[in-house]
């Protein structure tokens, strides 16, 4: 279980790894910082593309450095978003999308949750498998090792 430092520090780099968003057609910045089963964390920012489909979010972006380099099993994902040069008090909370959740559940721990903040002050937890993506499809439906 995460403890109050460790989920401020997540949510910190995620909030750092937003600044480094390339979202020139949206002006949505976001950034995800995923802790591993190894103990290290791996951010990612959303990289957006003039073909707009081609873009991808900071959920995934971070997700895929993650297992490129060898992690398979997150314990926690925080999640920052906001428009650029957004007012403090304007800041709403983004959560992942659905195509980030299923992609998040492949290698999502047991009991892994979710951060999703304004600020490292200011941030909520849920439980990926009860609240974010409850009653999911995932590896062992497929009879593979989870
Ligand atoms: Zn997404």
């Amino acid at each position: 279980m995460l403890d109050v430092k460790s989920e401020r520090e997540l949510m910190a780099k995620a909030i750092k790894a937003s600044k480094s968003s390339y979202s020139p057609y949206s002006n949505f910045q976001v950034g995800a910082a995923i802790l591993c089963s190894s103990g290290k964390i791996f951010t990612g920012t959303n990289v957006e593309n003039a073909s707009y489909g081609g873009g991808i979010c900071a959920e995934r972006s971070a997700a895929v450095t993650a297992v490129s380099q060898g992690e398979r099993k997150f314990l926690a994902v925080a999640v920052f978003g906001s428009f650029k040069d957004a007012r403090e008090d304007g800041l709403q909370y983004a959560f992942p999308c659905g195509i980030c959740r299923q992609f998040l559940r492949e290698f999502a721990a047991k009991d892994m949750v979710v951060l999703v903040g304004t600020s490292e002050d200011d941030y909520k937890k849920f439980s990926f498998y009860e609240e974010i993506l409850p009653h999911s499809f995932g590896p062992e439906d497929l009879n593979m090792e989870a």
